[in-house]
């Protein structure tokens, strides 16, 4: 049987030890954070929720190959695909991600899914306030998880840019949506078309540097 280490203190300095680890803490710098009122900022690179991503002139990267689903350990991404028509284009390829949900409550945020992905359209945002009392509202769906429109997007569906094909996607030349897009989106959701819709469904660059910036 292994030896009790022996105690070559006098008893009285026990207690002693005890308080000095007590007092060195009270002069230490305090790591109390006053979340959620002062918000913290995180590493560049932190893996928070996940948002899908756009081209330049707002089609959508997702192709629905269901590549990031298959690479989640969580089981946690549920994916259907679909094929775009010419009617109604939410991507410029083949084809598009028609259901696209991540299920909170299972993801543990590991980053394999993204990596996974082969247009760039899954990536992670620093947003980490995920939590809610209902499983329901853990399961978030396409229409939550797709990015906003900046300058130059148009929301889909739409054509793409004429001229252009998928490749020119993913060589980066198509810069903005093009001209007359929005018409095309107004008339695609059965509002008036105002003058000049002759225009419908984009006008022909005059040259490559019309699209590549
Ligand atoms: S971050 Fe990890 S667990 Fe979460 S959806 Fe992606 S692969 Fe699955
Ligand atoms: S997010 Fe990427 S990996 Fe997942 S279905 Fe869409 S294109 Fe495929």
């Amino acid at each position: 049987m292994a030896e009790e280490p022996k105690d070559t203190k006098p008893g009285f300095q026990n207690p002693v030890a005890g308080f000095g680890v007590t007092f060195k803490a009270m002069f230490k710098k305090r790591l109390t954070e006053q979340y959620p009122e002062q918000q913290k900022t995180t590493a560049p690179r932190f893996h928070g929720r996940h948002q899908l991503n756009r081209h330049p002139d707002g089609l959508e990267k997702c192709v629905g190959c269901e590549l990031c689903a298959w690479a989640c350990p969580a089981d946690a991404i549920y994916v259907e695909g679909a094929d775009n028509t010419e009617e109604e284009r939410y991507s410029p390829g083949e084809r598009y991600g028609r259901v696209y949900q991540i299920n909170y409550a299972r993801c543990i945020l590991c980053g394999l899914c993204i990596e996974a992905c082969p247009t760039r359209a899954l990536t992670m945002t620093n947003e980490f306030e995920l939590a809610d009392s209902s499983r329901a509202n853990l399961i978030y769906t396409k229409e939550q998880l797709l990015a906003g429109l900046d300058e130059g997007m148009v929301d889909t569906p739409h054509a793409i840019y004429p001229g252009t094909d998928e490749q020119d996607y993913y060589r980066g030349l198509v810069t903005e949506a093009a001209p007359g897009t929005e018409r095309q989106v107004a008339h695609s959701k059965g509002e008036v078309v105002q003058e000049g819709d002759s225009t419908f469904g984009g006008t022909e660059p005059a040259s490559e540097e019309v699209i590549g910036r």
